[in-house]
């Protein structure tokens, strides 16, 4: 017997009950952004493979063990894009859209890492992405930050705590990942596999460690906070400013250093604790070098992505109802020559703005009127040959007691309107 083919691990399918979510969430971002000055672009989920090893940076886990890398039928090695932020800022540079000036702009889609399928955690997942790119901060940090406090607030979600670090520049970096080296060193039969193979080329990657059986070392470990320069170290100062102005709840968290090479300064993170160890809907920070380093002119920016279904998880946690507009009228036909005279009836009704659902597939008044009950649509339109022979319809209430009226097709449309 043949197996039937299904989908493939990590990589799932979403059904119109869970896409009302999505759709909700994608309409909502759209117009938040908007009100903030990002505009929307779209990029190739895939892209040459270098772009993610140079900016996401070798030793990472990204890049060492989670990319869908493949050969192109002429050689070249490719990569189903892990995150978006290197695909923007190429095209940024591709397109000189930073010739006139910074630019806001967002993106979304889906992003792919051979990571362990567990909830919240997938192999294809989805992300909404904003950068602003040729700006400074701190201001624009903080305005990131309160965009997604207002999205929270929007989609119903509640209790998550916002954590924030500086990661300072290179120079602190270098600075502190010296004493780092020799921190683990003194404590290398604490160190696991991972730390161990990277103790030399990422240090710091290991403070951003899963495995609890760090956490103690990792949490006594030399902070970067503490080798900032001054400049940094104003920026963070007045970017907790800004926030506490805005009334902003946040944790400064030193441990937080997240899982890319790009990023210097500002980090951040939202996290949950209803999501299990799943916790983190959205992170980002700044990446003042990584423009310059991909080959454009250098400029500063600072961006975050946010993870589309833990946010869906928890907007279900919360119980979210996203609001929905029922139909205006369900149309019921049955007879000879009835199908015409209700497709140009829906078609004029749609075309007064109305939201109209057709019956489908026949079957008798009986039947068709259940499914119209069942939608929830405020009229049930019926054309039958009685309707048909006197150039009528009837109009049926269906969310209130009145009664069901024969009306002419061209009256029909007003009616439903002004019983809104
Ligand atoms: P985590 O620490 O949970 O692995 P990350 O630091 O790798 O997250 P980022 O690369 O910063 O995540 O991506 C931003 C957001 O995208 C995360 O906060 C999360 O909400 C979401 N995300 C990341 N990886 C996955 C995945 N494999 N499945 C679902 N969502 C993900
Ligand atoms: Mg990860």
């Amino acid at each position: 017997m043949n197996k039937n083919i299904q989908a493939i691990r990590g990589m799932n399918d979403i059904l119109p009950e869970e896409a009302r979510f999505w759709t909700f969430l994608d309409s909502a971002v759209a117009g938040l952004f908007a009100g903030y000055g990002y505009g929307n672009m779209r990029l190739p989920v895939v892209e040459a493979t270098a772009l993610f090893s140079r900016s996401i940076g070798e030793v990472t886990d990204i890049v060492e063990k989670e990319m869908y890398t493949f050969p192109d039928r002429n050689g070249d090695s490719l990569t189903l894009r892990p995150e978006a932020t290197a695909g923007i800022v190429r095209a940024a540079i591709e397109h000189s859209l930073l010739y006139e000036g910074p630019k806001k702009v967002w993106t979304s889609g889906p992003m792919f890492r051979y990571e362990r399928p567990q909830k919240g955690r997938y192999r294809q997942f989805h992300q909404i992405d904003v950068e602003a790119l040729g700006f400074a901060g701190p201001d624009v940090d903080a305005e990131q930050i309160v965009m997604l406090a207002r999205l929270w607030k929007q989609l119903g979600i509640a209790d998550v705590e916002l954590h924030i670090n500086s990661i300072g520049d290179t120079e602190a970096r270098a600075r502190h990942r010296v004493d780092l080296v020799k921190y683990f060193e003194a404590h290398l039969d604490q160190l696991d596999e991972d730390a161990r193979r990277r103790l030399h080329s990422n240090p710091l990657r290991t403070l951003d460690s899963k495995n609890p059986r760090l956490q103690d070392l990792v949490e006594a470990a030399p902070k970067l906070a503490d080798y900032l320069d001054d400049a940094a170290r104003e920026h963070f100062t007045s970017l907790q400013g800004l926030l506490d102005a805005a009334g902003m709840g946040f944790v400064v968290d030193p441990r937080l250093v997240r899982g890319f090479d790009y990023y210097n300064r500002t980090v951040f993170e939202w996290i949950t604790t209803r999501l299990g160890s799943q916790g983190t809907i959205a992170g980002g920070g700044r990446y003042d070098g990584l423009i310059g380093q991909l080959g454009g002119r250098a400029a500063p920016a600072c961006g975050f992505a946010m993870g589309v279904e833990r946010i869906v998880l928890l907007m279900k946690e919360y119980q979210f109802v996203a609001p929905a507009r029922p139909a205006d009228a369900y149309i019921v036909y049955a007879g000879d020559g009835t199908a015409a005279p209700a497709l140009r009836l829906a078609e004029s009704l749609r075309d007064a703005g109305l939201v109209v659902l057709m019956h489908a597939g026949g079957g008798t008044f009986k039947t068709q009127m259940k499914k119209a009950d069942a939608s929830g649509a405020r009229f049930a339109i019926i054309i039958g040959p009685e309707e048909l022979a006197a150039g009528e319809i009837s109009l049926k209430p269906l969310r209130a007691a009145d009664a069901q009226v024969r009306v002419a097709p061209t009256r029909v449309a007003g009616i439903i309107q002004q019983s809104a």
